[in-house]
């Protein structure tokens, strides 16, 4: 490890402040991504900031709008077993207690959630080149052992996938990410939160230097009736997805009126097609619709060497997910909480 300082802020102004006299400082939350990026000589802040005990940020309260907002400090265990949580978003509640095990969503908070880096293998071996960690110095991964990267939106420069399971969620449930920073406050719509590698693999997100997150607000729609999210894995605890799907659903005599089906696992952030939900508003909620909407999902995927599996996992994910979500109380294998 480098020598660093370390400050406790107190309230978010302090943050702010400490941030902006330091160019290369980091908040820090759980730490349970940030602690093992330092462990692996990724990365060596020269200031460490703990927003850890910024009460302000530890709140989940009602929105005016009928919404809900989720404090970034709030830790996934407590935002998942929150009853309005599970009440009104158990999406967001499944996803959340998908991801990880008990003790590491004890300590992960919300904002890191949204800020974790890409387990991609090469990212993680300091030894070796990669594009998102030390920019034009190449892409092992395109040919190498792709097993776990995208299939979706990919670039020349990099094929990472974004690895949240939360952040699935919340771009089915169209969230909004509030931010405070060095300019102010502003809000990012969850869609734009997150980036396609592009040119700038580097980059994962639309946060600028210094900002941080205060919180991230739920609309009123929850899709509490219909709902199901899906994770498909190589093992049951500690495994990232290797496709998931979350399905929100409103029917009307069987008919799907409204639908967001968001995916994990497949590309540099939580995957939405626009074309899919339009093309199944209107029709019954069946298997071949669900069908219809995965293949145009599913459209433009391109497969790697060892990773070509995942685009026919995803289209049958889509169906028994959707299948799933039309009675949540059917869940089947890889719709049950990590360990
Ligand atoms: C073994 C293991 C298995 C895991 N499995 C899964 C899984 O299956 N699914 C899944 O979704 N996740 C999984 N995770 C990841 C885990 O969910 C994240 O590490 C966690 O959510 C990060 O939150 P944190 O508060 O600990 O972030 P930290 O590690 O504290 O921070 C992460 C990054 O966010 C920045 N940051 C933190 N809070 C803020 C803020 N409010 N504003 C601005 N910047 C901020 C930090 O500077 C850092 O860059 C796993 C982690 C481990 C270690
Ligand atoms: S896929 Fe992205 S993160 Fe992985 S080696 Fe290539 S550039 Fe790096």
């Amino acid at each position: 490890m480098n020598s660093f300082e370390y400050l406790t802020a107190s309230n978010v102004s302090e943050a702010l402040r400490a941030t902006g006299e330091s160019p290369d400082a980091a908040y820090l939350g759980g730490g349970t991504n940030l602690v093992d990026l330092w462990k692996y000589d990724l990365t060596h802040p020269e200031l460490l900031i703990d927003i850890s005990k910024l009460n302000e940020l530890k709140q989940i309260t009602n929105n005016a709008n009928g919404g809900l907002r989720l404090g970034a400090l709030v830790t996934n265990a407590d935002t998942a077993y929150h009853p309005e949580v599970e009440n009104r978003y158990p999406l967001l509640s499944k996803a959340i207690l998908a991801g990880a095990s008990a003790q590491i969503r004890n300590m992960a908070t919300n904002g890191g959630n949204l800020l974790q880096r890409t387990r991609c293998y090469y990212f993680y071996d300091a030894a070796s080149p990669c594009n998102k960690r030390v920019p034009g110095s190449g892409c092992p991964a395109i040919n190498g052992y792709n097993r776990i990267h995208a299939i979706l939106g990919a670039s020349e420069q990099c094929i990472a996938v974004f690895p949240s399971d939360m952040c699935v969620a919340l771009s089915a449930l169209d969230a909004v990410v509030n931010i405070t920073g060095p300019n102010g406050d502003r809000q990012i719509a969850f869609h734009d939160f997150h980036r396609l590698p592009a040119a700038k693999p580097e980059k994962d997100n639309a946060l600028q230097s210094g900002e941080l997150i205060t919180s991230i607000d739920l609309p009123a729609e929850g899709f509490e009736q219909h709902y199901s999210y899906l994770k498909l894995r190589d093992r049951h605890s500690y495994a990232f997805a290797l496709v998931s799907v979350a399905t929100g659903l409103k029917l009307k005599d069987g008919i799907i009126d409204e639908v967001r089906i968001a995916l994990g696992g497949v590309a540099h952030k939580p995957w939405r097609s626009p074309e899919a939900e339009e093309f199944l508003k209107g029709k019954p909620a069946t298997a071949e619709s669900f069908e219809g909407a995965a293949n145009i999902i599913l459209a433009d995927a391109r497969g790697y060497e060892h990773n070509r599996f995942k685009i026919e996992l995803a289209k049958r994910a889509i169906v028994r997910n959707g299948i799933m979500a039309l009675d949540p109380s059917s869940q089947r294998p890889g719709a049950q909480p990590s360990l």
